[in-house]
């Protein structure tokens, strides 16, 4: 009997008729790659193949590699098998990847969200017979709030703390939910003061924004900042000397982890706010129907409890161990 399309190796998702992983985790030959999120796109492989919109940041990440772009959609033989990249809606060049060989489909589903946020290209069902899902937040508990109320949120801690003469200060990832905040807060029309970054953010900022991507002006946080100002910083920067040196600022973090009280507790967080760059619980089935996969793997998250889930709904479920973390969502 052929081995399956893709099968599970220790070094990532493995292709063995077309010789191929996708966001291996260990140095390969040949890595498919979803997204530049520093779990998916790691340093060491032979060559690399990624959407064209995804490259340009994982080149600044990764430095001298040896990288092809590929189109949205484009068809691309490997070894007689086709692959092609679809819109994840995660962060901006997110893709899923299909697979498909003899007529059989797989698609990897890398990280996705299923409500669009203006920014990242929007998330597309693809149709397939095997679906490898993430689900960093596979239990019920997990239901975003629209984004505009979540923005919205946001815009009035801002505009309340600059009337009060205190920096905001956001702590969000680096690649993604800073840009997905600095375009969603300018969308909502003039804003409280200026939008100030942290230099990882701001380098990332301006690689989306030199590919055409619809961003707000933005400069770097200083000292003698504004106190009208929001300033955008990794979360790792939260409470740190470094922003004491800025003076006197309300701080918040922005994850999914936000929505459940018990982990913002147990992680020291004090005020967040819940925005999150993955499928909530209703996304993540919703996505799964959509893709009419009688067949599903879940990858990161909530693996046990989300597989037999999907096996009460009837589907033929398992778990696949990854290398895969969970970004920013990770570490405050
Ligand atoms: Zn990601
Ligand atoms: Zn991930």
């Amino acid at each position: 009997m052929a081995p399956p399309l893709l099968t599970f190796t220790d070094r990532g998702i493995y292709c063995p008729e077309g010789d191929f992983h996708i966001d291996p985790w260990r140095p390969v030959d040949r890595a498919l790659v979803t997204h530049g999120h520093s779990d998916h796109a790691r340093p060491g492989m032979g060559a690399y193949l990624a959407t064209e919109a995804a490259l340009p940041v994982i080149r600044h990440r990764l430095g001298r590699i040896q990288a092809e772009g590929i189109a949205w959609g484009e068809g691309r033989r490997i070894n007689g098998v086709t692959v092609s990249f679809h819109p994840a809606g995660h962060v901006p060049g997110s893709a899923q990847i299909r697979v498909e060989h003899r007529g059989e489909v797989w698609v990897v589903s890398g990280d996705f969200k299923t409500e669009s946020d203006g920014l990242a290209e929007p998330w597309e069902p693809v149709a397939c017979h095997t679906f490898i899902s993430e689900c960093t937040f596979g239990l019920p508990v997990f239901r975003w709030e629209p984004q505009a109320d979540s923005m919205a949120r946001i815009a009035r801690w801002w505009q309340a703390n600059a009337a009060e003469g205190r920096l905001s200060v956001l702590g969000a990832y680096s690649f993604g939910k800073a840009q997905r905040l600095m375009a969603g807060l300018a969308a909502l029309g003039p804003l409280p003061g200026p939008i100030l970054t942290y230099p990882a953010v701001e380098e990332i900022t301006a690689i989306l924004r030199a590919q055409g991507y619809d961003l707000p002006p933005t400069a770097r946080l200083t000292p003698d900042a504004p106190r009208t100002a929001l300033a955008i910083v990794p979360p790792a920067a939260l409470g740190s000397a470094a922003l004491d040196r800025a003076g006197d600022t309300e701080q918040a973090f922005v994850s999914g982890w936000m929505a459940v009280r018990g982990i913002r507790r147990r992680r020291g967080l004090g005020l967040g706010f819940t925005l999150s760059d993955h499928a909530d619980w209703p996304g993540l089935n919703a996505a799964i129907r959509a893709t009419g996969a009688s067949r599903v793997f879940v990858t990161h998250g909530y693996t046990a409890p989300f597989r037999r889930w999907l096996e009460e709904q009837g589907y033929d479920a398992g778990i696949v161990a990854t290398g895969y973390g969970t970004e920013g969502e990770d570490d405050p």
